[in-house]
């Protein structure tokens, strides 16, 4: 940082990535301010957390960065209808993800800067990783750099929130929104999520016990995971037997074939032809109908229950960060 005194920030919602932003940049020495509707949700958290809320509209006065922190549903006709008209001229508005934008949901006012600052983490981790002095990493873009200043004040933010910590990639709104829907759909949420409850369901369809199951499918995966996080595959091989490597090598491709690949490439151009966007933004509009039921099939599946018994003597899973409060997306978009 330079001797320039930092910017005041207004965080405007106060979800996953809204309170761990708005704390580790207060414990950064930035001014926060956090924008939330009064009795919405989350505004007991934030104040709970010491922070000053004020309805979104106050909130965006007199920030020089305003971060809007909102589901990306609700994010156009908050922009539209409280951002807009009330941020100040040549402020920089700062995004975590950049949906609205890159599908032209939000075009913003010329004499902002635009800018994205995408933590490649989930909300807890990013403040959990900042207070044990690490960072998740981070990737950030400009869109409109009317200041000419932009890319510094997306810096001082990445800095803030401990990003920058863990070398801040340049990217841009379009590479970060495409690879971050599909990380999300094709492996990291989806694709992980579909592979565990398969295998799962394949042991228990072939007469073993569910428990046993959960353990082989979805309990190791963090072990795995872990390794991966550590030294990529090279420290998995390190750590599991040779009969695993050799099954593994020769048996691996038997799931992600070539249908799997083709499968990928088409997640991938739903994704750049704008195909996932609308059919989401349809779905938001017509009231959810559709996640729901899907959501709701995912924590109806019996692993679950299993996990729910099971995990109940993991003494040491009480300690892990709970995820942060978040509304519900209908009422979040009223
Ligand atoms: P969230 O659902 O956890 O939190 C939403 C917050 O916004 C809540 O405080 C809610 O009360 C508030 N809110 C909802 N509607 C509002 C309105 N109309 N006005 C004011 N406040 C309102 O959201 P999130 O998951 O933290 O996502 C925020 C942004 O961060 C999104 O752009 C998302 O894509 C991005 N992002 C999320 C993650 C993640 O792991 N969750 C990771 C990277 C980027
Ligand atoms: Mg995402």
């Amino acid at each position: 940082m330079t001797s320039t005194p930092n910017p005041r920030i207004t965080i405007v919602g106060y979800g996953s990535q809204g309170r761990a932003h708005a704390l580790n940049l207060r414990d950064s020495g930035f001014e926060v301010t956090v924008g939330l509707r009064p009795g919405g949700p989350t505004e007991l958290k934030a104040r709970a957390d010491g922070f000053a809320v004020q309805p979104p509209a106050d909130a965006v006065r007199d920030a020089q960065i305003v971060a809007v922190l909102t589901p990306d549903m609700v994010q156009p006709q908050l922009y539209g209808e409280v951002i807009e008209p009330n941020i100040a001229q040549g402020a920089c508005l700062l995004f975590a993800h950049g949906f609205n934008v890159h599908y032209q949901q939000i075009a913003p006012r010329a004499d902002l800067d635009v800018v994205l600052v995408a933590p490649k983490g989930p909300g807890a981790l990013v403040r959990r990783e900042y207070e044990i002095g690490r960072g998740v990493p981070a990737v950030y873009a400009v869109h409109q750099d009317s200041s000419g200043n932009a890319g510094q004040l997306a810096l001082a933010y990445c800095a803030g929130i401990g990003g920058a910590r863990q070398n801040a990639i340049k990217t841009t709104f379009k590479e970060e929104t495409e690879t971050d829907l599909f990380g999300e759909q094709a492996v990291l949420c989806g694709g992980a999520t579909k592979l565990v409850q398969a295998g799962w369901e394949t042991l228990v369809e072939a007469g073993y016990q569910p428990e046993v199951a959960y353990y082989e499918c979805l309990h190791e995966l963090k072990l795995i995971v872990d390794l991966f996080y550590e030294g990529g595959v090279t420290r998995m091989h390190e750590f599991i037997s040779e009969t695993a490597q050799y099954g593994a090598l020769t048996r691996g491709n038997y799931v992600v074939d070539d249908n799997t690949r083709a499968q990928m490439r088409k997640v991938l151009a739903e994704i750049q032809d704008g195909t996932f966007a609308r059919q989401w933004i349809a779905e938001y509009a017509a009231g959810n109908a559709n996640y729901k039921a899907l959501k709701q099939a995912d924590l109806d599946h019996p692993i679950e229950q299993v996990g729910q018994r099971l995990r109940a003597n993991m003494k040491w899973l009480s300690a892990s960060p709970q995820p942060a409060p978040a509304a519900e997306p209908a009422e979040a978009a009223a």
